[in-house]
């Protein structure tokens, strides 16, 4: 499976009524949504999905904010899925990030940087069945 990957748009986003031209520039670069959900997680889930980042610096701070509002969770097909939504989201500090990308446009900083996309096959399928069952996927 190299389809398919999975995304949340971050609470800064949300908040700042990012989520729709967030989505049209997802949909316009070739991905179909095959399962999305507007979701709260409360710190203990924020924890456990980044829980991978545990020992780092900035993972307090990085529960709290994604735990204050809204994400929508998503997964999203398209050939070399992983990959190419990477080079769509951009890097994760905006000030690296290349023009047309989503957090050139609508990021404000390396810690709210309005998505999140996985970094490999293996953890896209991971991170979609934290969110969604089999029955919320089509
Ligand atoms: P994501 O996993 O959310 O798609 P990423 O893969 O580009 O982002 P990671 O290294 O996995 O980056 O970091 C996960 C998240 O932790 C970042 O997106 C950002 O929100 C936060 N983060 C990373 N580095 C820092 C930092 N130096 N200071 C504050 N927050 C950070
Ligand atoms: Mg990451």
């Amino acid at each position: 499976m190299n389809n398919s990957t999975f995304t949340m748009i971050k609470p800064d986003a949300t908040s700042k009524g990012y989520t729709g031209a967030i989505l049209d520039m997802m949909v316009k670069a070739g991905f179909s949504i095959k399962a999305m959900k507007w979701i709260k997680l409360s710190a203990a889930q924020a924890g456990e999905f980044y829980a991978v980042h545990k020992e780092r610096p900035f993972y307090g701070e990085l529960v709290e904010f994604m735990s204050s509002g809204p994400i929508v969770a998503a997964i999203l097909e398209k050939e070399n899925a992983v990959a190419d939504f990477r080079t769509l989201i951009g890097a994760t500090n905006p000030a690296n990030a290349e023009e047309g990308t989503i957090r050139k446009a609508y990021a404000a900083s390396i810690g709210e940087n309005a998505v999140h996309g996985s970094d490999s096959d293996e953890n896209a399928q991971i991170e979609g069945s934290f969110f969604f069952s089999g029955l919320e996927r089509f």
